[in-house]
């Protein structure tokens, strides 16, 4: 189904367009209205694009990706997409190719031994999905925190993943539970680890005209293993968190003996925290050596102050709390799966 279906599409001019547009005023513009795209200012909203296409299969989404006569881009729940274009943080395009049809990237089942969630599945199915919760609980906590209802019904992982910001809640959990994202391009396919599809704030390594993320492959939970989510969020926050933190360990008796943190936005792409990690590895699970986790965690990552969320100096203080709570919810867990 495409988005203008998903989401609500009305009747303007004998045309269907997104309720998400807004309409553009001639009136004076803001300061921040000047600093957005020049070809956007004063455009007529039903401009944004002039071909939407409804893929059907990965090839056929490549293949009009690359022979569109403009500029052209992958969409998929549009709730990152369609704001940016809206508010000119995107240059207008001809045309969107959406992928919320193709069979394989709506698939989320057990393959060869792997969890394979595509790359269309809406946040609000991992969430809810027993193979998510069992295998990847931080996935599945992160995706019931993003947004509201709406967005988690119509937002998938893959414009989570795609959309490239540092503190991108599914993305987090992704990158601690050591997911594989499966790229294709008209000459193939790859698996790309998650610490490398990024390139900085807003970009992935993808080739934007020739490659397309068709689903992630994540690790089956071992006996001894567990993973959690957690973030800080303005009271009212709807969209990206101030900090979000997701954490896989496994243990034995009383010790760490592996451990994954990943840490948004510890830095301009998000990553794992490996020197905390080396700290845990290996080491009882204590209040000294957690106390040192946050240490080397603090010192590897880079906070910055962003206007509408937080200063640097209250992401500093709030980082080693949100470990401190995250590696206790991973251990509590995988603790109580040993028992079971
Ligand atoms: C009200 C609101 C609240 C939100 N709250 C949160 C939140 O709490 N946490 C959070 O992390 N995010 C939040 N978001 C941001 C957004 O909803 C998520 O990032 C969402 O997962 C984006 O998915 P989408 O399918 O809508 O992506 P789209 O908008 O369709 O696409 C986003 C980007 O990814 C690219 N893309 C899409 N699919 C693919 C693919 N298969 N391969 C390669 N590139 C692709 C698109 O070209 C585009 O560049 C919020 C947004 C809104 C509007």
């Amino acid at each position: 189904m495409a988005i203008r279906d998903r989401i609500g599409g009305v009747q303007i001019g004998g045309r269907r367009s997104l309720t998400l547009a807004a309409t553009a005023s001639g009136k004076e513009k803001s300061p921040l209205e000047k600093c957005r795209h020049p070809s956007v200012l004063g455009a007529d909203p039903m401009n944004l694009w002039k071909h939407y296409h409804n893929a059907q299969t990965v090839t056929d989404a490549l293949q009009v990706l690359a022979e569109a006569p403009g500029r052209a881009c992958l969409i998929a729940g549009g709730t990152d997409l369609m704001l940016d274009l809206q508010q000119g943080n995107h240059p207008p395009v001809h045309t969107l190719v959406d992928v919320t049809a193709i069979p394989e990237m709506t698939a989320l089942e057990i393959r060869e031994g792997e969890l394979f969630i595509g790359a269309s599945v809406p946040h609000a199915r991992i969430t809810t999905s027993p193979l998510v919760r069992e295998h990847a609980a931080a996935l599945a906590t992160a995706c019931g925190l993003i947004g509201g209802p709406q967005v988690r019904n119509t937002a998938t992982l893959g414009g989570n993943v795609g959309h490239a910001l540092p503190a991108a809640d599914g993305t987090i959990a992704l990158t601690a539970l050591d997911a594989e994202a499966e790229v294709a391009s008209l000459g193939g396919r790859r698996r790309v680890p998650m610490d490398e599809l990024f390139l900085g704030p807003g970009e992935s390594s993808l080739e934007a005209r020739r490659e397309l993320l068709v689903g992630f492959y994540l690790p089956l939970r071992g006996p001894n293993q567990a993973s959690a989510f957690k973030r800080v969020m303005r009271p009212q926050g709807v969209a990206i968190a101030i900090l979000n933190a997701a954490v896989w360990l496994q243990c034995d008796d009383g010790r760490i003996t592996d451990v994954h943190i990943a840490l948004g936005p510890s830095g301009p792409v998000p990553r794992r925290l490996r020197n905390a990690e080396s700290v845990l590895r290996d080491q009882p699970y204590d209040e000294v050596v957690v106390g040192q986790a946050v240490k080397a965690l603090l010192e590897e990552s880079s906070f910055r102050t962003s206007r509408h969320r937080s200063t640097q100096a209250y992401r500093h203080h709030m980082a080693g709390i949100l470990l401190e709570e995250t590696l206790a919810l991973a251990w509590q867990a995988a603790r109580e799966r040993i028992s079971r």
